[in-house]
């Protein structure tokens, strides 16, 4: 059976194109796309680890998974630490939560 990529909805083997996408069908899905090929983003630089692990904590209880990187340099994810070691940490966020940390941060860092 035809699918069509755009809008998943199956079509009579007759059918080669959607008539509401205007796309090819295609014989077999794309495989959805998973959790875990998400791209994680690194937030700010944190002056150190305490930094960091408020920074988590406050996550944690948004409910944002995060984890925390420190003098590290993280080539996995194309960013650069040109810190001494020790002197500061950074923070990935999956990149759909990116927008929200960053504000969660800068709302927190108000209160500092
Ligand atoms: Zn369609």
């Amino acid at each position: 059976m035809p699918f069509c990529p755009e809008c998943k909805y199956e079509y009579l083997p007759e059918i080669s194109k959607c008539p509401d996408c205007e796309k090819e069908l295609v014989d077999v899905l794309p495989p959805e796309e998973k959790m875990s090929d998400e791209p994680w983003l690194p937030l700010r630089d944190l002056p150190g680890n305490m930094y960091a692990e408020m920074v988590k904590e406050v996550l944690d209880n948004a409910g944002i998974p995060s984890m925390i990187k420190s003098d590290v340099i993280s080539s996995a994810y194309g960013a650069k630490s040109v810190s001494a070691p020790g002197a500061s940490a950074q923070i990935f966020v999956p990149e759909k939560y990116h927008k929200k940390c960053r504000q969660i941060i800068l709302d927190m860092m108000d209160h500092i």
